[in-house]
C-alpha cells in the first residue's frame, strides 16, 4: 500500500487530506476496529457539537449564523436550510402547537357566523368570536363562504338544520396540518422585504433569503423551546395554588420586544448598519412576516410572532370552542 497516493482517487497526496477528493490519508491501522469505533464516536460528537452550538446560536446570537454564511465563514455551523428544516421537525412533531395555523375563526369576520349560525353569537359564551376576523379576512372569508353555502345547501337537503360547529373543527384541524407545512412559505416574503429595506447593502436575493431564515428559525425554535414550556409551567404552578392563570398583560408587549429586537439585532449584525436603521429593518421583516400584508399566499400561514401574540389575546374565546 503507497500511503503517499490517495486510496480513493489516486491522486498524490501532499498533506493529510487528499486535495482532489478530501478523502485523509489510509494507514494499515485504519483498518482496525479501533479506528471504526474512533471515527463511529467522532462522527456522532462532532456532528451534535455543531448542531448544539448552531441550535444556540440561533437563539441567543441573532444573525451570526447567516453573517458567517454570506462571509464563507460556513464549516462551524450546520447549514442555514438545514437548522431551518431541524426547527421545523420539531415543530411539525410537537404536539399541540397552533400558532401557524390560522383557525377559522380568524379567517371570517362577525357577519359570517351571524348569517351561517346566529346562535353563535347569542350565546355569551361563543359570541366573543363574532367579534373575529384579521387584517386579510375579507379576501379569505369570500373563498369560504361559498363553501359554507353548498355545505349548508347539502346539509338542507338531507332536511337538517346547518350549523358551523362540525365544519369549523373539520377547517381547523386540516388548517393546522397545512399551516405547519406552510412555514416555509414566509420565508420568501421576509427575504422580500429585507431586500427592499437594506437594498443598499448589495446583497444576493439569497443572502436575504438566509436572514430571514435564521429569523423563522429564531421564532420556531424560541416558541418549542422557550416559550410553550414556560407557558405550561405559568399554567401549572398556577393550577397547583389554585389562582386564575391569565397572562398578565405585559406578555405580549414583551414577546413583541423579544422578536422585533431579535430581527433588528440580526439585521444590524448582517446589514452593517446603525441601530435605527437595523430596526426598521427588523419591523419590516416581522411585518411582512405576519400576515398584514395582503400578499401572503392565501393568507394561509402567518408568521409564529404575530400569532404567539394573538393566541394570547384570543385563546380563551379559542378555549371555550375547542372544549
Ligand atoms: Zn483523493
Amino acid at each position: 500500500m503507497n500511503e503517499s497516493i490517495c486510496a480513493n482517487c489516486d491522486a498524490v497526496l501532499e498533506g493529510e487530506y487528499c486535495a482532489a477528493c478530501g478523502q485523509r490519508r489510509f494507514r494499515p491501522r485504519d483498518r482496525r476496529m479501533a479506528h471504526l469505533l474512533g471515527e463511529s464516536f467522532d462522527a456522532l460528537t462532532d456532528f451534535d457539537g455543531r448542531i448544539w452550538r448552531s441550535l444556540r446560536a440561533a437563539l441567543l446570537q441573532p444573525g451570526r449564523i447567516a453573517r458567517d454564511w454570506i462571509e464563507g465563514r460556513r464549516a462551524r455551523w450546520i447549514s442555514p436550510v438545514r437548522l431551518f428544516l431541524l426547527a421545523n421537525l420539531l415543530y411539525f412533531l410537537a404536539p399541540g402547537l397552533t400558532d401557524l395555523s390560522l383557525p377559522f375563526n380568524d379567517q371570517v369576520r362577525g357577519q359570517v357566523y351571524q348569517a351561517f349560525d346566529p346562535a353563535v353569537c347569542a350565546d355569551p359564551a361563543t359570541s366573543g368570536k363574532c367579534r373575529g376576523g384579521q387584517h386579510h379576512s375579507a379576501y379569505t372569508e369570500s373563498l369560504l363562504v361559498r363553501r359554507l353555502q353548498r355545505e349548508r345547501a347539502a346539509v338542507e337537503a338531507r332536511g337538517g338544520r346547518f350549523t358551523l360547529g362540525p365544519f369549523e373543527q373539520r377547517y381547523n384541524a386540516q388548517s393546522e396540518a397545512i399551516g405547519k407545512l406552510l412555514v416555509i412559505l414566509h420565508v420568501p416574503f421576509i427575504a422580500l422585504a429585507l431586500a427592499l429595506v437594506a437594498w443598499r447593502s448589495r446583497r444576493y436575493y439569497a443572502e436575504h433569503f438566509v436572514v430571514a431564515l435564521g429569523m423563522t428559525t429564531f421564532a420556531l425554535l424560541f416558541v418549542q423551546l422557550l416559550l410553550k414550556p414556560a407557558e405550561w409551567l405559568y399554567t401549572r404552578v398556577h393550577g397547583w395554588l389554585g389562582t386564575s392563570g391569565e397572562m398578565p398583560a405585559v406578555v405580549p408587549l414583551l414577546l413583541l420586544a423579544i422578536f422585533v429586537g431579535h430581527f433588528a439585532a440580526a439585521c444590524r449584525r448582517c446589514y452593517d448598519g446603525g441601530w435605527w436603521r437595523a430596526l426598521v429593518q427588523g419591523i419590516a421583516a416581522f411585518v411582512r412576516g405576519g400576515q398584514h400584508v395582503g400578499l401572503s399566499p392565501g393568507a394561509v400561514p402567518a408568521c409564529a410572532v404575530d400569532d404567539v401574540i394573538r393566541s394570547h389575546q384570543t385563546s380563551s374565546s379559542e378555549d371555550i370552542f375547542l372544549r
